[in-house]
C-alpha cells in the first residue's frame, strides 16, 4: 500500500502521522516551501509572524493528542490560559477553577459588565441548551437562536456575536446555529479545561506540521515541499500523481488541499464530478490579520482582548504570549466594511482604532496586513459539506471544509485527516 497525501496543512499532516503510526508508507506533497497551509509561519523583517493569529481551545482533543505525539517540546509550545472572555472596558467572564459545569455558572454569575437580569438570562440560555442537548430540530441562524432565547442586546454584543464570529468566521445573521451549538457544547459545556484557550508560543508551522514531518520521515515516510501536484488521474487500480518534477503511482490518495482548489484537482477522476460540484458550491469568508510592531515598551493590559464598536474583533499582545516585545496583532474576522480598504489604509486605520482604546500609543515602527480572502468556508445554515469517504475507490478528502461537527478550524482539519487515515487502515474501499 502506497498512500499519496496532497497538501501539507494540518489535515494532510494529521493523516500522514496517523498512517505512519500504523506502519503505512506515505508521501506528502506540499506546493509551498513550508508546511502548514492556512496555519503557517510568515517571516517579516526578521520577525516570526503567523499568517493569522490562531487560538486553540482545550476541546481540540485530537490536535492536542497529535501535537503531544510528534512534538518533543510540546509542553512548552502552547500557552494554556483558563477561559477569560474579556471585552475591553465592557465585559469580563472568567471561569474559576471549579468542576464543570459549576465553573461556567460561577463565571456567568460573577461576570462584570452585565446587569443581574442579563446574567440570569445568559445562565438560563445555557441551561436551556443543556436541556435540548445542544441539538436543534432543524438548523436556524445564530441570530434567530439568540432571539428565540431572548438574549439581551448587550449579551449578544459582548458574548454571543463575538463568539460566533470567532468560532465560525461567519456573521451571526447567516451562521449555522447547530454548528455554533456544537462548539458551545464541547468548549463551554464540556470538562473545565475544554474551555481553556491555548495559544502557540512557537509559530504555527513549528507547532505541528514541521515536527510531524520529522516524525514521519523518521518512520520511512516522505514529505516533499515545494512540489505542486499538477495532475491527478486514475491509473489501473490506483492513481497517478504528477508534479512539476515527477509522476508516481499510488494505491490510495488523500486530497488535503484547500476547498477552493479542489474542483480543478478532481477533474481527472470522473467519479468525483458530483463531489467537485458540491465543493464548488461553498462560499468563503475572509480574515484580516494586522501586525503592528511598536517600540519595546508598549504593552496591552491583557494578552488577548476583545474590542467592539470598530473594525477590530480581537487584539493580542505577543510579548505576553510569546515574548515578542512591542508586537501587537489585531484580527478582523469575516466579511465587513474593512474589505473596501486597501492594505495601507487598513493598517493606518487599525493603529488609529487602537489609539482610541489604549491612549498614548506611539506610532508603530512597521505594519503588516495579511488578508486571507478565503480564510474559511462560510459556515451558514444547512451548509453542505462533502464526506471524507468518496465514491472513487481508495480516494479520500481531508480538510476543514469536509463533514464535521466543527466549523472550519484546526481541529476539524486534523479530525478529517485522521478519519481518512482510519478508512484506509480499516480497508474501506479496498
Ligand atoms: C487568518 C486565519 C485565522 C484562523 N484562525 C483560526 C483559529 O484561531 N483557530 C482555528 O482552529 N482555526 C483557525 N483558522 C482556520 C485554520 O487555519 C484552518 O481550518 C486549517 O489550517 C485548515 O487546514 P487544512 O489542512 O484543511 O487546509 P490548508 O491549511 O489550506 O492546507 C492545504 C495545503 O495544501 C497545499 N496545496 C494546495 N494545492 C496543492 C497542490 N496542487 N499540490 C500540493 N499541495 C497543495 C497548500 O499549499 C496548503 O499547504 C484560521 C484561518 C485563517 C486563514
Amino acid at each position: 500500500m502506497q498512500v499519496a497525501i496532497i497538501g501539507g496543512g494540518y489535515a494532510g499532516m494529521a493523516a500522514a502521522v496517523d498512517l505512519s503510526a500504523a506502519g503505512i508508507s506515505v508521501t506528502v506533497y506540499e506546493a509551498a516551501l513550508q508546511l502548514g497551509g492556512r496555519a503557517r509561519r510568515v517571516n517579516f523583517r526578521d520577525t516570526l509572524l503567523d499568517n493569522g493569529l490562531h487560538i486553540l481551545i482545550g476541546a481540540y482533543s485530537e490536535t492536542l493528542r497529535l501535537i503531544r505525539q510528534v512534538h518533543p517540546g510540546h509542553e512548552s509550545a502552547l500557552l494554556r490560559l483558563p477561559m477569560d472572555w474579556h471585552i475591553h472596558g465592557e465585559f469580563r467572564l472568567s471561569a474559576p477553577r471549579l468542576p464543570a459545569p459549576l465553573h461556567l455558572l460561577a463565571g456567568v454569575m460573577r461576570a462584570s459588565g452585565l446587569s443581574f437580569s442579563e446574567r440570569l438570562g445568559l445562565a438560563r440560555f445555557m441551561v436551556a441548551l443543556q436541556r435540548m442537548q445542544f441539538q436543534l430540530a432543524s438548523d436556524i441562524s445564530v441570530e434567530t437562536l439568540l432571539q428565540q432565547h431572548s438574549q439581551s442586546e448587550k449579551v449578544c454584543r459582548v458574548m454571543w456575536r463575538p463568539l460566533c464570529v470567532a468560532a465560525l468566521n461567519t456573521p451571526p445573521a447567516s451562521a449555522s446555529a447547530q454548528v455554533f451549538l456544537n462548539v458551545i457544547k464541547d468548549s463551554l459545556s464540556g470538562a473545565r479545561d475544554a474551555s481553556d484557550m491555548l495559544i502557540s508560543r512557537v509559530d504555527l508551522s513549528a507547532l505541528f506540521p514541521e515536527p510531524a514531518a520529522a516524525w514521519i520521515t523518521g518512520r520511512g515516510g516522505h514529505v516533499i515541499t515545494g512540489q505542486r501536484v499538477s495532475a491527478l488521474e486514475t491509473h489501473g487500480d490506483g492513481y497517478a500523481v504528477t508534479t512539476n518534477e515527477n509522476r508516481q503511482v499510488f494505491s490510495h490518495v488523500i486530497c488535503a488541499i484547500s476547498p477552493h482548489q479542489v474542483h480543478d484537482m478532481l477533474g481527472g477522476i470522473p467519479a468525483l464530478a458530483g463531489i467537485a460540484d458540491t465543493i464548488n458550491g461553498l462560499r468563503y469568508q475572509s480574515i484580516h490579520s494586522v501586525w503592528l510592531q511598536y517600540p519595546d515598551a508598549v504593552a496591552l493590559p491583557a494578552p488577548m482582548l476583545g474590542l467592539t464598536g470598530g473594525l477590530i474583533h480581537w487584539v493580542f499582545d505577543r510579548e505576553k504570549l510569546c515574548g515578542q516585545r512591542g508586537l501587537v496583532g489585531a484580527v478582523i474576522s469575516a466579511e465587513g466594511e474593512h474589505q473596501a480598504l486597501d492594505q495601507e489604509t487598513l493598517g493606518i486605520h487599525i493603529h488609529e482604532e487602537l489609539k482610541q482604546h489604549f491612549h498614548a500609543l506611539p506610532e508603530p515602527l512597521w505594519r503588516r496586513v495579511i488578508a486571507e480572502k478565503r480564510a474559511t468556508f462560510s459556515c451558514t445554515v444547512g451548509v453542505n459539506r462533502p464526506p471524507q469517504l468518496t465514491p472513487a475507490r481508495n480516494f479520500f478528502l481531508a480538510g476543514d471544509y469536509t463533514a464535521s461537527v466543527y466549523p472550519a478550524t484546526i481541529e476539524a482539519a486534523v479530525r478529517s485527516g485522521i478519519i481518512c487515515a482510519r478508512h484506509i487502515q480499516n480497508g474501506r474501499h479496498d
